[in-house]
């Protein structure tokens, strides 16, 4: 059973601060000394006003920041921004001036190392700063998702993978959800937040989690020392199965989330959030997916005059779909998951995606 706290909140700053401050105590806030590196990671996806509801609103940030400070800990505000440059997310959303004349340390993550996280990733580079804090509150902003229906705590530690290596993971999230939601959940392992609180004060609805959706006001905060627990109170509080969040559906198969959530708070009902859309990358009944995307999507493919059968690409290949024979390789495509990682990893530009021909005619036909 996994405490999620709820709590009523404004962003107005003197009835904000105690709330914050009240949550980090009953999260395990009281390990923070003077000794401890604290590390802070807001949801900053794009420079956009508060308003605007695309990052975690300043106050929060802010009143987090004090908690540490107060304790005397050091503290370090970091993300790696889809979009656009740190600074200008951080002067945009007003977290520059309402942090200004604390002793806090902006950083845009950008050294990464190593971390293992087993099959079928093997291993992902994770920003240096998120590995090696001392604690790592987990600041995620209450929003929708097109790809992977809403973003908050556990998809909120993917911007603690460092820079383009975030759209190569997207990339493979349109070829499979699942597969990106597996990667979320062993990066937020990797990260191990201590605090996650989700700032729900003024959400997200509609087309998210960028300029394209809707702020709505939902006038919560949501917080847990468990990042997938806070995930099931927003859904619980949306009226959709937990399950139905594709990051909850892995840490359940994998038993990584709590059996039940004790709320302590008023979680309030809100049955008429706008979800959005999401185009589905293949579509129709659960049972032909292996085949429309074994017959539909590109695949890669090996130029064979360029392959000099340096085995990067199958000792890489996560679903182990390439072998060699002779002086070829070969695709399994039943097995291949459409990630075009070999793609990226040939170091002879030997490999492209090609479209199949029941791919080309497929698409000639709607077009049609
Ligand atoms: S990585 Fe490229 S060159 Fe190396 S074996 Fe694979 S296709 Fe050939
Ligand atoms: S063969 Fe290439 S595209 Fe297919 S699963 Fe392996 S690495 Fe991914």
């Amino acid at each position: 059973m996994a405490l999620v706290i709820v709590r009523k909140a404004t962003y107005n700053y003197p009835a904000l601060r105690p709330v914050i401050f009240e949550l980090m105590d009953m999260l395990g806030g009281g390990r923070i000394r003077s000794s401890t590196r604290v590390l802070i990671k807001p949801n900053l996806l794009a420079p956009a006003p508060p308003e605007k509801a695309v990052v975690t609103h300043p106050h929060v940030v802010r009143a987090v920041a004090e908690y540490v400070l107060e304790k005397g800990a050091t503290a370090q505000i970091s993300d790696s921004p889809a979009v656009g440059s740190f600074e200008k997310i951080l002067k945009e959303s007003g977290i520059r001036d309402a942090l200004a004349g604390l002793p806090v340390l902006f950083r845009e993550f950008d050294e990464s190392v190593p971390v293992s996280i087993n099959k079928p990733f093997e291993k992902v580079e994770i920003a240096a700063d998120a590995v090696n804090s001392h604690v790592l509150i987990n600041l995620p902003k209450l929003k929708t998702h097109t790809q992977m229906l809403l973003t908050l705590g556990v998809k909120n530690l993917f911007g603690c993978i460092v820079g383009l290596r975030k759209p190569e993971w997207h990339l493979r999230a349109g070829v499979d959800r699942e597969m990106f939601a597996r990667l979320l959940v062993k990066v937020c392992q990797a990260v191990k937040p201590s605090i996650t609180i989700i700032d729900g004060i003024l959400a997200m609805e509609g087309q998210g989690p960028g300029k394209g959706g809707t702020p709505r006001h939902a006038g919560v905060l949501l917080g847990s020392e468990n990042p997938a627990a806070a995930d099931m109170a927003v859904c619980r509080m949306l009226g959709i199965p937990a399950d139905r969040l594709l990051t909850n559906k892995i840490c359940m198969e994998q038993g990584l989330s709590p059996e039940d959530i004790r709320i302590d708070g008023d979680l309030p009902a809100v049955g008429d959030f706008r979800l959005p859309d999401i185009t589905p990358v293949v579509f129709g009944p659960r049972l032909v997916h292996g085949f429309l995307r074994r017959h539909l999507v590109q695949r890669p493919e090996c130029d064979e005059s360029l392959c000099k059968l340096c085995s990067e690409c199958w000792k890489y290949c996560p679903a182990q779909a390439i072998t060699h024979r002779g002086t070829k390789i070969h695709f399994d495509y039943d097995r291949c998951i459409r990630c075009y990682c070999c793609i990226e990893v040939c170091p002879h530009g030997a490999l492209s995606a090609r479209e199949t021909v029941t791919g080309k005619v497929s698409r000639k036909l709607l077009r049609l």
